[in-house]
Order: structure tokens, then sequence, then C-alpha cells
């Protein structure tokens, strides 16, 4: 297969900015070397900033990949305090790193906050707020409806967990998805993804991509044979946390249809990839004011 493959986050990143997605897939490329260039290597450390949404939601992540991998192979359900606890080590493991700027270094072993890179540091207050977020967000998920069903599924019900994969639809181009859960129940294949911020309008675009992979490994049928579920960890009414959103073969169709121009924009700018020229900086303040990559690029100082 070539290269590049499609994804939900690759093409999101060049529609919000061709500069940025040069810096983020180009420049930072191998970025990690000691013999790589300096501007290699600070592409590469920007590249590697979180923040703290980003970052105390990856901690959800993992501790609940962490809690499936025990029932799937086990059988064992790890206690919710148990979880919480671990969530806590590895919050504080990470902060540590990061007020200790030890990423500046190895960018790619230790965890470097935006916040702590570029200011402003956060307050006390806004880092509680957020280690309560994941707390209730590990909470709720013990309590969700997706565990319900974890509690009765067998190994062979689990489809795929926070696995890369890849296709090639019809027309040629090439997909990567990452599911966080799929799980068969019922005769009906559930594909799930994980929230811990607010929901966004996108999230249909990124299910429907993950439906297209489903019915090309066998997992379903047709779409009616899916159950392609956002579940907001951190909502406040969790009854109405995890709308269903249905697809048609029509909109498997006109899915396929954007990723392949979207694809094919994907592979030419791949050849572009050695004259940062071909890639504008966005006029977009917003976009620029979090920008990981506001340090080296003129667009940020307008
Ligand atoms: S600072 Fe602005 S123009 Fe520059 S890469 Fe980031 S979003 Fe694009």
């Amino acid at each position: 297969m070539p290269q590049v493959a499609w994804s939900h986050s690759r093409i999101r990143t060049l529609k919000t900015c061709m500069r940025r997605y040069y810096y983020h897939y180009f420049l930072a490329d191998n970025g990690w070397m000691e013999s790589a260039s300096p501007e290699r290597r600070k592409a590469y450390l920007l590249k590697k900033l979180s923040g703290l949404p980003l970052w105390t939601g990856d901690i959800v992540h993992t501790i609940i990949e962490h809690v499936i991998h025990g029932l799937r192979t086990r059988g064992e359900l790890v206690p919710l305090d148990k979880a919480q606890a671990h969530a806590i080590k590895l919050l504080r493991k990470g902060w540590v790193e990061s007020t200790k700027g030890l990423g500046r270094r190895h960018p790619s072993k230790f965890l470097l906050l935006s916040e702590h890179y570029y200011g402003p540091k956060p307050s006390k207050e806004k880092c509680e707020e957020y280690k309560q977020r994941v707390l209730r967000c590990l909470h709720n998920f013990y309590h969700g409806a997706v565990m319900q069903r974890l509690r009765k599924a067998g190994p062979a019900d689990y489809l795929t967990t926070e696995e890369f994969l890849k296709f090639r639809t019809k027309q040629g181009a090439v997909v990567s998805v990452k599911l966080d859960l799929a799980i068969r129940a019922d005769g009906t294949a559930f594909l799930i993804d994980w929230k811990t911020g607010k929901p966004s309008a996108e999230v249909s675009e990124q299910l429907c991509a993950y439906a297209m992979y489903a019915i090309k490994a066998g997992w379903a049928k047709d779409p009616e044979g899916l159950c392609c579920c956002p579940v907001y960890l951190n909502a406040e009414d969790q009854s109405r946390a995890m709308p269903e959103v249905p697809f048609t073969w029509d909109d498997l169709g006109r899915k396929a249809g954007s990723i392949q121009k979207e694809y094919e924009e994907l592979v030419r700018v791949e050849g572009l990839k050695n004259d940062m020229g071909h890639f504008p900086t966005c006029d977009d303040l917003n976009e620029c004011k979090w920008c990981p990559f506001r340090e080296i690029c003129e667009g940020a100082m307008g």
C-alpha cells in the first residue's frame, strides 16, 4: 500500500491549515533523531506538545483500554476505585514530567504540556477541574450502557479495541481508522468512540469512515447491522450520552466519494513535501492562537 493514507485527523489538519499540515507531517518527520536538523527537531518537539484537554482525554482512553483488556483476556473487571487510582498516578507522573520540562530534551519519552511550554501555567482550580473530569468519565464508563454489554461479552464478541486498521476503498483510496471499541452483541456490531469533551458535528463523519471499515471487514452485511455511537463520558445527562448515529448505503457511498477526493489531495501534497512554499499559512487567528507550531510560524504573528 502507498505510504499516505486518508484519516479523519489527517484531512482535518490539512483543511484547517496547510502550513500546520506541513510542519506536522513533513518537517517533524524523523525529528526525534539526534542527527536531524535543528528545524526538524524543533518541529518534532512542537508536534509532541499536548494540552490539558487532550492529555486528560488520553488518560481516560488509556485506562478504559486497560480495563477492557482485563475483561477481554481474563474476564476480570478492575474495580472502579483501582482504575481511578491508576488515572491519578498517570496524572501525577505527567504533571511532574511537564513541569520539569523533561520533554524539551526528550519529546518522544516525556509529556510536555503546551500550557507549560507557551504558558500561561494553569491554575490549581483548572487542574482540579480536569482531574475531576477524568474521575467522572471513568465513573460514567463503569456505570454506562457499554459496560453492561462488556460484562456479558465473551472473547469472540470483541471485534477490535484501539488498533490502527487500514483498508482500500473500491475507488482505490487507502483509509486508516482507529476504533476505540467494536463489539458484537445481540446480532449487531457496536462501534464505539469515547468522547471526553463536548459533542461535535464532526463525529458523524468520523463514525461513517468506521462504518465503511466495519462493512469491509464483514462485521455486518449492511449498515442496518451496525450501531455507531459516540459515548460522551463527561455529559451531565448520562441517559443521553450514547446517541446512535445511523448510516445508510447512500451515506457510505457519499463518504467514499469525499474520501476519494480528499485522498487524491493528500497524495498530491505528498509530492510537494520538500517545499514549504506550497503550504500557505491560514488566516484564522483562532487557529493560530492555540496552534502548537506558533513559535516557528510567521502566520501566528500576522
Ligand atoms: S500558527 Fe497559524 S498559520 Fe501557522 S501553522 Fe499554526 S494555524 Fe497555521
